[in-house]
């Protein structure tokens, strides 16, 4: 674990309502939002805002992840410490911070330098030191350092990127992303299985647009 950070009663209280009472009970997913201080994930005028039960504006048209939404996507991947994960939008760095207490090591990308830099000041101040940042197209991978035990997509895909997690993933490795047209994603879990992909949906969701090689087209300005 890193830094251990105590945990204020909003916290534990949207831990309790938002998380638990919804079935999420691995320990060490939230042992990990236990840690991780979601307000600091928020500009200081909106942090008021951090255990709300919602997704919550971070500027450039991009939103930090709903919290129930982060822990199950967390206890979906089923990460194990000594995993190496590739993390595609890192967006506020939040749901960056919760793979970092449960994986080895976390390969985060985003395609928006701003909230880049932002989330990796964020990480830095938490002294969170096991992730490696960079700008770019999540959708390519980060060849170098693949293959990953485990994908973490936090945008929306048009469909399934295959060729990202035929390329990225060890075989049986995992990943977790949502896939759909804008207003009517799927989060799925999807197994390596060779050159095969097993799907499986989890619930209805609702990300920002995976913009890419392999999502959607940016679009004009
Ligand atoms: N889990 C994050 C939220 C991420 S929002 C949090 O809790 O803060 C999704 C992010 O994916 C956005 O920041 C968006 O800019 C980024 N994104 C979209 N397409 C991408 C791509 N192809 N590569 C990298 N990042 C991408």
């Amino acid at each position: 674990m890193n830094k251990v950070v105590p945990s204020s009663n909003g916290l534990e209280r949207m831990i309790r309502q938002q998380v638990m009472d919804r079935g999420i009970s691995d320990p060490r997913v939230l042992s990990a939002l236990r840690i991780v201080p979601r307000d600091r994930f928020f500009p200081s005028e909106s942090a008021g805002e951090a255990y709300a039960d919602r997704a919550a504006p971070i500027g450039h048209g991009q939103t930090i992840s709903q919290p129930y939404m982060v822990a199950l996507m967390s206890e979906r991947l089923d990460v194990q410490p000594t995993h190496r994960v590739l993390e595609i939008g890192t967006g506020s760095g939040y749901q960056t911070a919760v793979l970092a207490q449960l994986a080895a090591e976390v390969f985060s990308v985003e395609r928006v330098k701003p909230l880049l830099d932002d989330a990796f000041n964020r990480l830095m101040d938490l002294n969170i030191r096991n992730v490696h940042f960079r700008h770019g197209d999540g959708t390519v991978g980060w060849p170098e350092a693949a293959p990953f035990d485990r994908v973490l997509i936090a945008a929306g895909a048009p469909n399934l990127p295959e060729n990202l997690l035929r390329s990225q993933l060890i075989d049986g490795g995992l990943a977790v992303l949502p896939v759909g047209p804008e207003d009517d994603q799927m989060l799925v879990v999807v197994r390596r299985d060779g050159m095969k992909l097993h799907t499986t949906d989890v619930c209805p969701c609702r990300f920002v647009k995976l913009i890419g090689q392999e999502g959607w087209e940016a679009e004009k300005k």
